[in-house]
């Protein structure tokens, strides 16, 4: 977990670091996230702080928020994936695994940890929203994720390398 952030596998899950902040695991196929090494578990905020439409819970912020949605739309025309965002408050897990079993086999690598990188910039960018008052943005996060996946291809991610246009 050195300057960039690292991927890498515990007990069959990936799991995404960096330095101890906004971790993103995934456990028993459900991510976990953390803030600084904190409690983890399912957010707190009574309304999306990126939608304010509906009750925030970890499978909104990651399907079913619209705001998300169209962070999942960009990122997913992006990579010039044939699947669309996931099911509106469809299971995260059940879908990521569903758009890698659709790609290549030479891009399921990549195309796995672009869709790990992407959860875990919404979720930094709804801590963002919430602690430092930021405001939703689907071209920055969007500017943010690409700028991340290309950082990853360049420190030698050769699956998302192959993967990026
Ligand atoms: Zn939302």
């Amino acid at each position: 977990m050195a300057v960039c952030a690292a991927v890498e596998s515990a007990q069959g899950y990936p799991i995404l670091g960096r330095s101890g902040q906004d971790d993103l695991a995934l456990d028993d196929g459900w991510p976990i996230f953390g803030r600084r090494g904190g409690q983890t578990g399912v957010a707190t905020y009574p309304n999306c702080p990126l939608c304010d439409q509906s009750t925030e819970t970890m499978r909104h912020l990651l399907t079913g928020c619209s705001f998300s949605r169209m962070v999942w739309f960009e990122v997913m025309s992006w990579i010039r994936s044939t699947s669309g965002p996931p099911t509106v408050e469809g299971d995260f897990a059940e879908w990521w695994s569903l758009v890698v079993r659709t790609v290549p086999r030479q891009l399921r690598k990549g195309t796995s940890s672009i869709i790990m990188l992407t959860a875990w910039w919404i979720w930094k960018h709804r801590n963002a929203v919430v602690f430092d008052n930021a405001r939703p943005s689907v071209t920055t996060l969007f500017s943010d994720i690409v700028a991340e996946a290309r950082q990853w291809a360049d420190a030698g991610a050769r699956g998302v390398r192959l993967l990026l246009p």
